[in-house]
């Protein structure tokens, strides 16, 4: 009662610190993942199928989930016969 709508800040006046916070998160995502990248290497993550050829870790597998398989060792069968 008798109390008047918020003051809203302008929407373009927070834009370019809140872009600068972004690309520092960015940046130090970009270094954690390398690490990670790093360590899973080392670690070493076999091919599901048993062929047993190494994975080849990536940054979008830090997302994404490593993959069980190489590309093509994927056993599409599997999907198919499962019902
Ligand atoms: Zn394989």
């Amino acid at each position: 009662m008798g109390l008047g709508p918020p003051v809203q800040p302008k929407p373009g006046s927070l834009d370019p610190r809140v872009r600068f916070r972004q690309r520092v998160q960015l940046a130090r995502k970009r270094g954690s993942v390398a690490a990670w990248m790093a360590a899973e290497n080392a670690k070493g993550h076999a091919c599901a199928c048993g062929c047993g050829k190494l994975i080849r870790i990536l940054p979008s597998h830090h997302s994404r989930g490593i993959p069980r398989y190489l590309r093509a060792h994927r056993p599409m069968a599997v999907t198919m016969e499962t019902r």
